[in-house]
C-alpha cells in the first residue's frame, strides 16, 4: 500500500447539515459539520443548543436557513449508532405533517432510548455503494479495494486501511460510492425459528395463511384485513406470516393494544417459534429499553411485539406489521402527538415496502370500508377452530328482572352462574368500570363529590379508603362526613364498579374462588401472566373484570359471561358509541365457550331492543355495521368523510371561551367543509384546564391538513391557550 501524498488529499469546504432535534420545534436547525466528521442523513449527532448539548438526527435536503455558514455552531459528535433509515425519516415527516405536529415532537418518539445511541463498542460503518460512472482516483481505488470482500468497516478503520482522510470517505458517500452500514454484532435476541411446525391448519386457515405468506413474500406494500370470529385461529394464521418474514430475513412487528397483558400471547409465540420475541412497552426498565432499541437498530431483533409506540422503533428492514385487535381505541394516542397506530402502521408499511395485516373479529368501520373499496385485501375465517360453536347471547331485561335493591346482578344471571359453577365450569362477570362506585352522594343535601380539576365524579376505591379521579389521578381519603353539609353517615355509593360486583359475588357465591381483573389489581405483565395461569389451572371459578378481560384471552373452561351493564358504553352517544359497544361486548362474549363446552352470554340491559343488543344476540355484526354505515354515509361522517377536532384549553375559563370563539369566527369555509362548534367539551374541565371543542368535518376528497394549518396560522391566540389538534378523532370528550 502506498502512503498518501499531501496533494492527493481532497479538502472539501466545511459542509452544512440540517439537524432535527427531538424537541417540539417547528424546523430543523443548521450546523456546520467539521471536516473530521463523517455524517450522512440519518446519522445521530450531538449538537449545541442554547448552552447545552442535545442529540439529534441529520435530516435530508440542503440546509436552507438564511444564515451565513460562519455564524453557525458546529456538530460536536457523530454518534456511533446505525443511522436512522430513510423510510423511518420519511415516516416521521409523514406523521408530523398528518397530525400537524412539529417534526421534532415525532422524532422524540423515535429517540425514546437516547442512551442506546452511545453504547460503547457499537459502531456505524460503510460498505460499497454504486461505483459505475464515477471517477476512480487512486485514493478512491484504495477505499474500494479495502471493501472489496463485500463487508463493512467502521469509518476510522477504513480511512486507516485505505490511507485516506475521513473527508475523502464523506465525498465518496455524497456520490453514493459508499453507503452507511451496520457493523455486525452478536444479536441479543434469539432468532425465532421459522422452521418449527405450527399446528396443522384447517382449510380456511390454510387458505388464509397462504394469502398472508404470499403478501410477505412479495416484499412490497400491501394491506390485508384478517377478519375471523373469536377463536377462529387468527393468531395461528398470522404466525405463518411471521415465519415467512423470518425466512425472508426481514423484521416483523406485532402491535397489541394492551401489551402489559400479553402473557398468553407470548407463551403461544414461544410454543410456535421456540423463543419469545423482543418486547416494547412503557413498563420496560431503562436498561432493557436501551438494549432493545439498540438491537432493533442493528437488525438483531427479528420479531418485536409492542404497544403503539413500537411503530417508531428503528427497524432497518421491516417486512411485516401486524395490528392485532385493529379496532381497539387503545391504538389511538390522545396526548402529545395525537395519532392512530393502526393508520400509521399502514403508512409505515408503505414506506418500508412491507406487508401490513390488520386483525380483528370486529373490524373498525374504517377498515371494512377500505376493504370494500378495494384498498385493502380481505381474508375471512368464518368459523371457530375445532368446530367450537359461537356462544349463545341473550339479553336479560332489567325492567323485567330487576336486581334486589342496592344489588346489581339480576336473579336469572345469579342462577346461571350457580349452574355454571355447579358444573365445575368457570364464569366471568364483566363491567367496564374500575373501583367500588363511580359516584358518592350525600343523602342529606344531595352533594356529589367531584374532582376539583376535572368535570368528573371521584370514584370510590373502598379497599384503599380513597376517592380518586380516573382522569387526573387526584385522590383523597374517603371523608367520614359530607364535605358540603357535614352530615354524619350520610354519604352513599351510587352505582357499581368491579369491586362492588365482587362484594356482591362474595355474598352470593361464598364458595367460588374469585379473581378481580382490573388495571389496579393486574398492574403489569407479570401479574397478568399469573392471573392467566391461575385461570388455566382452574384455581379460579369466577372472574370479575373490566375491559382487560375482553382481549385475546383463551380460557377453555370458561363457559358463561355475564355483562353487568351492557348499556354503559352507549351513554353519551358519540359518533362511535354503538360501534365501540358492539366491538367490546362481542370481544367479551368471545371469551365464552372456546373449547368443547358451549358458551353462554347474558347481557343485562334496559334496552334489549337496541340495535346493539340485537346485533350481539344474532351474532350478526355485518348487518349492524351495514346499518351503521348507512347512517353515517349521507352526512359524510367517517369513514365517508373526514373529521378533525380542535381542543382549545386554558386554565382561565374566560380566556379559553374567548379563544374558542375567536377560532370559531375564523373557521374555514369552502366546498365540502363544515365547522361545528365551538362548544364546551363534555370534559369541560380536565386537569385544571377549561376546554372547548371545534369539529371540522370534510368530505373525503378534502385534504384537511392544509385547511387546518391555514386556519391555525390566522388565529392569534394568547400564549397560555393551548390548541390540541386531533385528526381522525376517536374520543369526543
Ligand atoms: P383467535 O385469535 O381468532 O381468537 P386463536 O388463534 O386464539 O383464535 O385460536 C383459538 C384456539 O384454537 C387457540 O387455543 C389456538 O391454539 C387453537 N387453534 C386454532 N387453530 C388451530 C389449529 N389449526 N390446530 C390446533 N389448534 C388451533
Ligand atoms: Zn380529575
Amino acid at each position: 500500500m502506498t502512503a498518501p501524498t499531501a496533494k492527493s488529499i481532497d479538502i472539501p469546504q466545511a459542509s452544512r447539515v440540517s439537524v432535527v432535534l427531538p424537541l417540539p420545534l417547528a424546523a430543523a436547525y443548521d450546523y456546520v459539520l467539521p471536516e473530521h466528521f463523517l455524517a450522512v442523513p440519518g446519522n445521530f449527532v450531538e449538537v449545541p443548543l442554547g448552552g447545552r448539548s442535545v442529540l439529534g438526527v441529520v435530516w435530508d435536503g440542503p440546509a436552507d436557513a438564511p444564515i451565513e455558514t460562519r455564524r453557525l455552531k458546529s456538530v460536536r459528535a457523530v454518534l456511533p449508532a446505525p443511522p436512522m433509515s430513510a423510510p423511518l425519516r420519511r415516516f416521521i415527516d409523514w406523521v408530523a405533517a398528518y397530525t400537524l405536529s412539529p417534526t421534532g415532537a415525532v422524532l422524540r418518539m423515535a429517540m425514546s432510548a437516547p442512551s442506546a445511541l452511545e453504547a460503547p463498542g457499537h459502531r456505524a460503518g460503510w460498505r460499497l455503494g454504486v461505483v459505475e460512472g464515477q471517477r476512480v482516483t487512486p485514493e478512491r481505488a484504495r477505499v474500494l479495494a479495502a471493501l472489496a470482500d463485500g463487508g463493512a468497516m467502521a469509518g476510522d478503520l477504513l480511512a486507516q486501511a485505505a490511507a485516506v482522510t475521513p473527508a475523502l470517505l464523506r465525498g465518496m458517500a455524497d456520490r453514493g460510492m459508499l453507503v452507511p452500514a451496520l457493523l455486525p454484532r452478536a444479536p441479543r435476541f434469539a432468532t425465532p425459528d421459522p422452521a418449527r411446525p405450527g399446528p396443522s391448519l384447517g382449510p380456511d386457515q390454510a387458505a388464509a395463511a397462504e394469502r398472508l405468506r404470499a403478501a410477505v413474500a412479495a416484499r412490497g406494500f400491501s394491506v390485508t384485513l384478517l377478519r375471523g370470529v373469536t377463536g377462529s385461529g387468527k393468531t395461528e394464521v398470522y404466525h405463518d406470516a411471521i415465519a415467512e418474514c423470518l425466512r425472508a430475513g426481514r423484521q416483523a412487528l406485532v402491535l397489541l393494544p394492551e401489551i402489559a397483558l400479553s402473557a398468553q400471547w407470548l407463551e403461544r409465540f414461544a410454543a410456535r417459534f421456540g423463543t419469545t420475541p423482543a418486547l416494547w412497552h412503557s413498563e420496560l426498565t431503562p436498561a432493557t429499553r436501551r438494549d432493545t432499541w439498540r438491537a432493533v437498530a442493528e437488525g438483531a431483533a427479528p420479531v418485536l411485539v409492542g404497544a403503539r409506540s413500537a411503530l417508531f422503533l428503528p427497524f432497518p428492514d421491516l417486512g411485516l406489521i401486524i395490528v392485532d385487535e385493529e379496532h381497539e381505541s387503545a391504538f389511538k394516542q390522545e396526548e402529545g402527538v395525537v395519532y392512530h397506530a393502526r393508520d400509521m402502521a399502514v403508512v409505515r408499511a408503505r414506506l418500508a415496502q412491507a406487508a401490513c395485516v390488520l386483525v380483528s373479529a370486529t373490524p373498525s368501520l374504517e377498515s371494512i370500508f377500505n376493504a370494500e373499496s378495494g384498498r385493502y385485501g380481505v381474508v375471512d375465517l368464518p368459523a371457530r377452530h375445532g368446530g367450537a360453536a359461537l356462544p349463545t347471547v341473550r339479553a336479560l331485561d332489567l325492567r323485567l328482572h330487576p336486581p334486589e335493591r342496592g344489588r346489581f346482578l339480576a336473579p336469572p344471571l345469579i342462577e346461571a352462574i350457580k349452574a355454571t359453577l355447579a358444573r365445575g365450569e368457570q364464569a366471568m362477570l364483566f363491567l367496564n368500570r374500575r373501583g367500588y362506585a363511580p359516584l358518592t352522594l350525600c343523602r342529606s343535601c344531595g352533594h356529589r363529590i367531584q374532582c376539583p380539576n376535572c368535570t368528573a365524579w371521584l370514584v370510590e376505591h373502598r379497599a384503599q379508603r380513597r376517592l380518586a379521579c380516573h382522569h387526573c389521578g387526584h385522590a383523597m381519603p374517603t371523608p367520614p362526613n359530607c364535605p358540603s353539609c357535614a352530615a354524619e353517615h350520610s354519604l352513599v355509593p351510587i352505582g357499581p364498579g368491579v369491586e362492588r360486583v365482587q362484594e356482591e359475588a362474595a355474598a352470593l357465591f361464598p364458595d367460588a374462588r374469585r379473581l378481580v381483573m382490573a388495571s389496579d389489581s393486574i398492574p403489569g405483565p407479570a401479574a397478568a401472566a399469573e392471573a392467566a395461569r391461575r385461570i388455566e389451572a382452574r384455581e379460579v371459578d369466577l372472574i370479575i373484570g373490566t375491559q382487560i378481560v375482553a382481549k385475546g384471552w383463551h380460557f377453555p373452561h370458561l363457559t358463561l359471561v355475564g355483562v353487568v351493564d351492557a348499556d354503559l358504553g352507549l351513554a353519551g352517544g358519540d359518533l362511535r358509541a354503538a360501534e365501540r359497544t358492539v366491538q367490546l361486548l362481542h370481544q367479551v362474549a368471545g371469551r365464552a365457550g372456546r373449547a368443547e363446552a358451549p358458551g353462554e352470554v347474558l347481557l343485562q340491559t334496559y334496552a334489549p331492543d337496541h340495535p346493539v343488543m340485537q346485533a350481539l344476540m344474532a351474532n350478526d355484526l355485518a348487518a349492524f355495521l351495514a346499518e351503521e354505515k348507512a347512517q353515517r354515509a349521507p352526512g359524510h361522517w367517517p369513514p365517508f368523510g373526514r373529521l378533525a377536532a380542535l381542543i382549545v384549553s386554558s386554565e382561565d375559563p374566560q380566556e379559553a371561551a374567548r379563544a374558542a370563539r375567536d377560532l370559531g369566527l375564523l373557521a374555514p369555509g369552502g366546498q365540502g367543509i363544515t365547522v361545528l362548534g365551538p362548544a364546551p367539551a363534555p370534559l369541560a374541565l380536565l386537569r385544571g384546564r377549561h376546554r372547548h371543542r371545534l369539529l371540522l368535518k370534510a368530505e373525503r376528497g378534502v385534504a384537511v391538513q392544509p385547511v387546518l394549518r391555514e386556519w391555525l396560522a390566522r388565529a392569534k391566540l394568547p400564549p397560555a391557550v393551548r390548541v390540541q389538534v386531533d385528526v381522525d378523532p376517536v374520543s369526543f370528550l
